[in-house]
């Protein structure tokens, strides 16, 4: 779906990092090749990538494969299948097939949980409004449709299907993020967003439903293992290139890195499967994801490691698509917790071991 493009999507973001544009060619060529409905399920004319169980491998596929080509348009990506995917798992029949509707109509959804203060949901039942800040949104004045969370003065959180348009109150973060700049990553003023009873999602809690709320990281594993695939090429062609790949010591680096992209695409493969698997006990589900996450991202930070070493100087030289990579992937890799994501897994998996969703 994504090879053809790929070599324009690189491009797309090279221009990107350097003016500090919007990715909006790059979503289009998405939409164009059909990648934004392919997470639909196939009932709505999608795929069922990320909403149907038979879909984990053609999804992990699909999101390392943007992820290779651009780690930002991967994030983005992944943001929209995840709305998606709460929307087709936690909606009404009418507001599945809004959403659907929607997708058709060329809509970017995002999923905007982070905030400063927990955004809040106020006013009458039938007229509910929103007060609060989105913080470190991706595409925050480029999705259309936001599925964000939001406390009510009483109960649990909320999801509530934000419809934007230019009007929106949002720009970049004040001081910028070092890489991961394609992602439109900034910030987003809901007070002003209308919204209406039927933009509610699902029961009040519904977001923080284990084992998806913590099963959903695989997802973004799958993408970051794009950028150390993508790394790992560059490694190799640019050793090759400068007639340095025959050095035992750099021969080392290639073996380990390729080592490293294995144990990154084994343990994504497992979390997916599991994850978009049926009659898997749910703490194995997310502990095996939490594992994952770690997993990769213990890997991406060998990769880096062994490219700087590897490459020297060259790889710091903007011009060398290595470098806004090595940015891209060090800054995707910053995901929540990863301390207690790593112990409560290994808590979880200390009286018990781990399952095996490819088990004959
Ligand atoms: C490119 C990009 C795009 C993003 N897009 C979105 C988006 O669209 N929507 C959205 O909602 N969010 C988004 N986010 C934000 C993301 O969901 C997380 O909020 C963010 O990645 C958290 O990273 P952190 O390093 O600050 O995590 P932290 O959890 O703060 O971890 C930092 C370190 O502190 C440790 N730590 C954590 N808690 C404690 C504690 N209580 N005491 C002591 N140590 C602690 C951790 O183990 C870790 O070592 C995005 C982030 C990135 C990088």
């Amino acid at each position: 779906m994504i090879d053809a493009a790929a070599a324009e999507l690189d491009r797309a973001a090279a221009r990107i990092d350097r003016d500090g544009g919007l990715p909006t060619a790059s979503i289009a060529r998405l939409r164009d090749l059909g990648v934004l409905a392919a997470p639909l399920p196939r009932a709505h004319g999608g795929q069922g990538l990320g909403t149907e169980p038979h879909g984990a491998l053609g999804l992990m596929a699909l999101l390392r494969s943007i992820g290779r080509a651009d780690l930002s348009l991967g994030r983005l990506f992944e943001g929209h299948v995840n709305a998606l995917r709460l929307i087709f798992r936690d909606g009404d029949a009418t507001q599945r097939q809004r959403a659907a509707g929607d997708v058709a109509g060329g809509h970017l959804f995002g999923l905007w949980v982070t905030d400063a203060e927990p955004v809040r949901l106020q006013g009458a039942p039938d007229r509910p409004t929103l007060h609060g800040e989105k913080l470190f949104a991706s595409g925050a004045s480029l999705v259309t449709r936001a599925l964000v969370t939001a406390t009510p003065e009483t109960g649990a959180p909320r999801m509530v299907l934000v419809p934007l348009d230019e009007t929106r109150a949002a720009g970049p973060m004040p001081s910028g993020l070092t890489g991961m700049r394609g992602a439109a990553t900034g910030r987003c003023d809901l007070a002003a967003c209308a919204v209406t009873r039927e933009a509610l999602i699902g029961r009040p809690g519904a977001y923080l439903l284990q084992p998806d709320f913590s099963s959903g990281a695989w997802r973004g594993s799958a993408v970051a293992l794009g950028g150390i695939d993508r790394l790992v090429d560059l490694l190799r062609a640019q050793l090759a290139a400068r007639g340095r790949d025959s050095d035992p010591h750099q021969r080392v680096r290639i073996g380990e890195a390729l080592i490293a992209r294995e144990t990154a695409s084994f343990w994504t493969r497992r979390a997916a499967l599991l994850a978009e698997g049926e009659g898997f006990a749910a703490g194995d589900v997310s502990a095996t994801v939490n594992l994952a996450r770690i997993a990769c991202e213990q890997s991406g930070l060998a990769v880096l490691a062994l490219v700087q070493r590897g490459l020297g100087l060259q790889a710091f030289v903007q011009s060398n698509p290595a470098e806004r990579v090595m940015r891209d992937l060090a800054t995707y890799l910053r995901q929540p917790a990863p301390d207690e994501t790593l112990t409560e897994a290994a808590a979880w998996f200390t009286g018990r071991d781990l399952p095996d969703p490819e088990a004959a």
